[in-house]
């Protein structure tokens, strides 16, 4: 039996249909690595889907997965370093070196005061309880290498965390 079927329905179409190409990558949420299809137009991302060809997932994608567009085209993203000042009630635009050369002079500070080579019983730690880091879902394996090298490795930070789950 014939459905009714509003105008405004049939003229809908998918934001798919007129790209210039599909290109193929990975869900940067988990660990899961659910297939993508990111879709361009004028080489700008007009959707993500899930990949039909991936075994994993089939051409389909969780809630967060789906989501993904939404997180790479949104007018409300933050693309400017903002800082708030101690005890300020209000945040400022500031250049990325000088937000660069602040995270560096206070880690320098900060390490060097609470730095501890050995514990009272004379067992070596080279560490530092005061710095911590804390990673976000959408952080590759490769920037949390570093993070983990830089870090753990050269800082003697020990309490590096991070949600994702690859
Ligand atoms: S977040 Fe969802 S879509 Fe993304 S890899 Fe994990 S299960 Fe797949």
């Amino acid at each position: 039996m014939a459905q009714p079927v509003s105008r405004e329905s049939i003229e809908k179409e998918p934001r798919t249909r007129h790209a210039d190409k599909a290109v193929a990558s990975v869900c940067p949420y988990c660990a899961v690595g659910c297939s993508q299809l990111i879709y361009v137009k004028d080489k700008r991302i007009v959707d993500i889907e899930g990949n039909p060809a991936s075994p994993i997932n089939e051409g389909t994608l969780c809630p967060k997965g789906a989501a993904t567009y939404q997180y790479v085209v949104n007018p409300h993203r933050v693309t400017t370093v903002r800082y708030r000042a101690p005890h300020s009630d209000h945040w400022e635009d500031r250049p990325l070196e000088w937000a660069m050369d602040r995270i560096a002079t206070l880690i320098k500070e900060t390490r060097d005061a609470t730095f501890v080579e050995r514990t009272a019983e004379g067992k070596l730690v080279n560490q530092t309880t005061a710095i911590a880091t804390l990673g976000g879902a959408t952080m590759d394996i490769e920037e949390n290498y570093l993070i983990k090298k830089l870090f753990g490795g050269g800082l003697g930070v020990v309490s590096i965390e991070n949600q994702a789950r690859i």
